[in-house]
C-alpha cells in the first residue's frame, strides 16, 4: 500500500499533467524579438547555471544558438517544445557549445510537428561536427525507428550541416533570412581558437546581438550598432586567477595552467560594458559566467566596475531568463523556468 504522501503526489500529477503538457508559453510571449538564455555557464562545473546555449524566438520561429550540455533539458524546464525549434546556429565548437547537440536534435525529432531535418548552421568546421554527431547517434536512430515505427520518421532523424564561409574582417554576412528575420554572422576573437562567430538578429526593428565568446573585439562593436539588446561572455580575472591557485597549491597542477590561460580568449564584464557603450547596446546581459558564482555576494567582485562604463541596465544572465523586445518598444525581463512540464 503506497504511503499517504505518495498517494497525493499521484493525485496532483494526475491532476496538473494534461495541463503541463498542453502548455504554451510562446503564445503568451505575443509578436516580437525574444530572447532567452537557456545556460548561462562555461564548461566549469557550475551548480547554478547550466553550458552555453541561448534561445532566439521571433515571431513564432524558434531558433537555438549554441546547444552545451543539459541545454534541452532546460529547454524543457522553460516549456518551451523542442518541435517548435526551426534550426540551430553554431558560433564555434568548443565542447561547451556543441555537448547538448545530440539530445537537442533527439527532442526535436520526437516531437510533434517535426517534419523536416534539423539544420545546424555554422562556419567551416559545421560539417565535421554534424557528421560526427550523425554516426555517433546512427545506432541510436535505427533502436528508435524500429521500435516506435510509423510515429519516428526516419528521413528526418538526421542533422544537416549548413556551411558558411567566415565574414571578412569588419564585415558581417546575412547567413539566415527567413519570416521576417535577417540573421547575420561576423567573426569574433577567441583565439588562439578560430573560426568564432557572433550573430546579430533582426526583427520587426528590433534587434539583439549574441557575442559568442571573445575578447573585447571592434568587429562585434561595428555589429552591435544601437542594438537593443548586447549578450556578451564574460570572465572575472580576479576571481579565476583565485580557482588557478588554489588547483596549484592543491597539487593540480595541469587543471591550474588550464584555468589561467582562459584569461587568454574571454572578455571581463567591464571589458563587455565597454562594447556595449561604444556600440551605443541600449541594454547588455553578461553571460557565459568564468568562474561559478557559488555567493550572492561575488557578483558584484565579478562584475567589477562594469555598471560605471555602461548607461543602460546591465545584468548578469541567469539560466530562464527572457529579454522581450516588442516591435512598439521596450525591454521587458522576466524568467521561464519552473514554467516547464
Ligand atoms: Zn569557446
Ligand atoms: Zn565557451
Amino acid at each position: 500500500m503506497p504511503s499517504l504522501r505518495s498517494r497525493i503526489a499521484l493525485a496532483l500529477i494526475k491532476k496538473k499533467l494534461p495541463e503541463i503538457v498542453a502548455a504554451d508559453p510562446l503564445a503568451e510571449l505575443g509578436d516580437g524579438l525574444h530572447i532567452a538564455i537557456v545556460g548561462s555557464g562555461s564548461p566549469l562545473p557550475d551548480a547554478k547555471r547550466g553550458n552555453p546555449c541561448t534561445l532566439v524566438i521571433a515571431g513564432d520561429k524558434v531558433i537555438v544558438v549554441d546547444a552545451g550540455e543539459g541545454a534541452s533539458e532546460t529547454i524543457n524546464r522553460m516549456g518551451i517544445d523542442a518541435g517548435l525549434i526551426d534550426c540551430l546556429l553554431l558560433t564555434h565548437f568548443h565542447s561547451d557549445h556543441i555537448g547538448g547537440l545530440g539530445s537537442v536534435n533527439l527532442q526535436r525529432w520526437v516531437a510533434e510537428g517535426s517534419d523536416s531535418p534539423m539544420r545546424v548552421l555554422g562556419p567551416p568546421g559545421v560539417e565535421k561536427v554534424i557528421a560526427g554527431y550523425n554516426e555517433a547517434y546512427e545506432l541510436d536512430r535505427g533502436y528508435r525507428v524500429e521500435h516506435h515505427k510509423p510515429d519516428v520518421d526516419p528521413a528526418i532523424g538526421a542533422m544537416v550541416a549548413v556551411e558558411f564561409p567566415v565574414p571578412a574582417a569588419g564585415e558581417s554576412d546575412v547567413v539566415l533570412e527567413e519570416d521576417g528575420l535577417v540573421v547575420t554572422a561576423f567573426e569574433v576573437d577567441h583565439s588562439p581558437v578560430g573560426p568564432v562567430v557572433g550573430f546579430r538578429f533582426d526583427y520587426k526593428g528590433r534587434s539583439a546581438v549574441i557575442s559568442a565568446d571573445t575578447v573585447y573585439s571592434e568587429n562585434l562593436v561595428r555589429a552591435s550598432k544601437n542594438t537593443d539588446l548586447l549578450v556578451h561572455d564574460a570572465l572575472s580575472e580576479e576571481l579565476l586567477m583565485m580557482v588557478s591557485q588554489a588547483q596549484t597549491d592543491a597539487g593540480n597542477k595541469a587543471r591550474g595552467k588550464i584555468l589561467a590561460d582562459v584569461l587568454d580568449y574571454h572578455a571581463t564584464a567591464p571589458q563587455a560594458a565597454d562594447a556595449a557603450q561604444k556600440a551605443g547596446a541600449k541594454a547588455l546581459a553578461i553571460t557565459h559566467i568564468v568562474p561559478p558564482l557559488p555567493l550572492k555576494g561575488l557578483e558584484d567582485v565579478f562584475l567589477a566596475d562594469a555598471p560605471d562604463r555602461f548607461d543602460g541596465p546591465l545584468w548578469l544572465a541567469s539560466d530562464g531568463d527572457l529579454y522581450s523586445l516588442p516591435p512598439a518598444g521596450g525591454l521587458k525581463r522576466s524568467n521561464l523556468i519552473g514554467r516547464g512540464r
